[in-house]
């Protein structure tokens, strides 16, 4: 049997198919071309699904089952995507409408963040482990929690917004209505932000060299600078990764997950960002005194967990 995942996004429609060990053999991308209406945009999700098969040498028919990872707020037992503003979405009966389009009747629909962590679990750092948690690091912070096969939604199926817990009491406005979110501190937007201020603050930092001017500062311009020796650049860096610590501590102490995994652009940086992050979760949380100890590590499916999350989507209870 054969899994389909699409990822759906405000830039890309992706979909990809999985074999039964999960590896990804054939994929298709079309632009989602925004703005569109909804109708539209589910045509093209079916059309990338038939693509993709077609790509992976694979019938329809041979398919076990589609997932849909989308942004935004999701009904899983209606199958309607609430709200995505992104997409200008409101409720649209997205599983419906494939199923008519597509006339296979095992549809699933996940938030993509949620979607991402399910992919992690099933064919990456999660595999065979009871409790597991995913933390993306992009333009906000998305994530989701996993335990004994279970993704923890809530009773109203909105739960698992770890970016939208406070870090720092009335601090920095986050796009979510809150102040001081870790959303809001420690996402790669955040670090952009707190470049820039310390830009600002400095006009002989390398940065602004490194960069190539304020608005190309992107994710990357204060770790390269840092590593090239700008003091102003290692302070950004140094107090960025302490938000992303404070935020991961207090996610370890409430789910106390076997992995947790960092996901999203900032882990191109690697051991630059997980070994600083290890340190000092390690001598603040609060189990730090058990034998076992949260194994943090950098998601290994990179793009890709978001589609392969989708098309696992029917192994989560
Ligand atoms: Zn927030």
């Amino acid at each position: 049997v054969y899994y389909v995942g699409i990822d759906l996004g405000g830039t890309n429609i992706v979909a990809g198919v999985l074999d039964e060990d999960y590896r990804m053999i054939g994929r298709a991308a079309i632009k989602t071309a925004m703005p569109r209406p909804a109708k539209e945009i589910i045509a093209d999700m079916a059309r990338a699904i038939v693509q993709a098969t077609e790509n992976a040498g694979v019938f329809l028919d041979n398919v076990d089952s589609i997932g849909i990872g989308t942004p935004g707020s999701v009904d899983r037992e209606t199958g309607t995507v609430m709200y995505a503003g992104n997409l200008n979405f409101s409720n649209v009966r997205i599983v419906d409408e494939m199923r008519a389009i597509l006339h296979k009747e095992r549809i699933f629909l996940e938030n993509d963040a949620n979607a991402a962590a399910a992919g992690e679990y099933y064919a990456g750092h999660g595999r065979g482990k009871r409790s597991f948690m995913q933390i993306t690091l992009g333009t906000g912070i998305g994530g989701g929690v996993i335990s004994d096969g279970r993704m923890l939604i809530g009773f109203n199926g909105a739960g698992g917004e770890l970016g939208h817990t406070v870090i720092v009491e009335n601090g920095e406005q986050c796009t979510c209505g809150r102040k001081g979110c870790f959303e809001a501190y420690a996402s790669a937007t955040a670090l952009i932000r707190q470049t820039k201020a310390a830009m600002m603050s400095d006009p002989a930092s390398k940065m602004w060299e490194i960069a190539g001017g304020l608005d190309r500062v992107d994710g990357r311009t204060p770790f390269d600078a840092a590593g090239s020796g700008d003091p102003t650049a290692r302070e950004v860096v140094k107090q960025y990764l302490r938000y992303v610590a404070c935020g991961i501590t207090n996610m370890i102490n409430i789910f106390q997950p076997e992995v947790l995994c960092i996901g999203g652009g900032i882990c191109n940086q690697g051991d630059n960002l997980l070994l600083p992050i290890k340190q000092m979760v390690s001598l603040e949380n609060f189990a730090r005194n058990c034998n076992r100890q949260t194994d943090i590590k950098i998601s290994s499916l990179g793009n890709d967990a978001g589609i392969i999350g989708a098309a696992l989507l029917c192994k989560l209870a």
